[in-house]
């Protein structure tokens, strides 16, 4: 891949949307031998190339069946943070919706521990995912918190941080229980909250006093935002002013207006929004001209399985629509370190890695 040496930032991808087809298969596989699915049509499913908005979220409800169980979280997590490291990723943010599930014994807070597990399990790369200060307490052994923090000199290393997710069907009450425990997870790197799925679904007020408590809290936040033309929800959600947020693909003059004067940065995930036809080509995608007022933006994958890209192919396509050079691709590259979600020890290890990663462009 043409992109490979340069470093990237990742933040915004979905865990459940980032999983690899192949593991999907194999877990269908599983299931349609038990006979709780139908393999066939699930296979039918994942290998479809171009699916609507509507039809993504259908596919994440599949997707759930077959990830909803701790062990099989463990897995995926580990998968998808050593193949975004396998890409040069040296910070990814990941993000997930914490389950609850009666039937397995699954609570949102065991569900973020199998994801802590897999987290753990990484070893492709070394990992650190917890903040310097941090006292991560039962969570880890002295072991991992030496692994985490001790990085081989010619060992590839990767900084990942959790968002908790917010799902647009959930309620005020399920909204604040994320959030509180994404306070409890703190210690183990857990830096934020966002707000997404199915947006036809829900109202802004239901998901806002569990946002603004999470604020007040000082978890930063990130908001789905402007996935359909809605500007009564578009104004709420600016005037929030949430640290970031995605897509912004339905605004009108207004909005935009609104948005550069607040410079809020912009997660743009192009292949996601053409291949969900939120945007109907690459030519009148918003990129452009959030490029050419200089507006913060970051590229993203969003769900690197379920669109089969990579943030590589995101940087590829930037790239080749939009006319940018080695070192525009690098510097916009470089750029996203200033839109973490993480303390200023990590952001100048960032800015170290890509100083040095410059000097490969001469
Ligand atoms: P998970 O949170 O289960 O790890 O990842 C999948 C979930 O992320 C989906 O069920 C959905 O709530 C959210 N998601 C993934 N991609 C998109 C997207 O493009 N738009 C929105 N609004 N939500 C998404």
């Amino acid at each position: 891949e043409q992109w490979l040496s340069v470093p990237k930032v990742e933040l915004h991808a979905h865990l459940n949307g980032s999983v690899r087809d192949s593991t999907l298969l194999e877990l269908a596989r599983v299931l349609g031998e038990k006979g709780v699915i139908d393999f066939s049509d699930v296979e039918h499913v994942i290998m479809k190339d171009d699916r609507s908005l509507h039809e993504v979220f259908k596919l994440f409800d599949l997707i759930h069946i077959l990830t909803t169980d701790h062990k099989i979280i463990t897995r995926i997590t580990k998968e998808v943070v050593e193949d975004f490291a396998s890409e040069n990723v040296v910070y990814l943010e990941l993000r997930t919706t914490p389950k609850k599930n009666d039937s397995i014994g699954m609570t949102k807070r065991s569900y973020m521990e199998a994801v802590v597990e897999g987290l753990k399990a990484v070893n492709a790369v070394d990992i650190n995912f917890m903040p310097h200060d941090a006292d991560a307490g039962d969570f880890m052994d002295s072991q991992h918190i030496k692994s985490g923090t001790c990085n081989g000199a010619t060992r590839k290393k990767i900084y990942v941080r959790l968002l908790l997710s917010i799902d647009r069907r959930e309620t005020t009450e399920a909204a604040m229980e994320t959030v509180k425990l994404a306070l409890e997870l703190r210690p183990i790197g857990v830096v934020g909250i966002d707000l997404s799925g199915n947006p036809i679904v829900g109202e802004w007020s239901t998901f806002f006093p569990a946002l603004k408590f999470a604020r007040e809290q000082g978890l930063y936040i990130t908001l789905h935002c402007g996935e359909i033309p809605n500007p009564k929800e578009i104004q709420a959600m600016l005037d929030f002013l949430p640290q970031r947020i995605g897509h912004a693909c339905c605004f009108e003059e207004e909005e935009w207006k609104k948005l550069k004067s607040l410079k809020i940065p912009v997660e743009i995930c192009l292949t996601s929004n053409i291949r969900t036809d939120t945007i109907s080509s690459l030519d009148v995608h918003h990129f452009a001209n959030l490029y050419n007022v200089k507006h913060p933006l970051i590229l993203c994958t969003d769900d690197a399985g379920v669109f089969s890209t990579s943030l590589c192919g995101e940087y590829s396509i930037a790239a080749s629509a939009y006319g940018l050079g080695r070192r525009e691709i690098y510097q916009l590259a470089k750029d996203a370190v200033e839109f973490v979600f993480a303390d200023d020890e990590v952001k100048k290890d960032l800015r170290e890695i890509f100083n040095s990663a410059a000097k490969m462009l001469d």
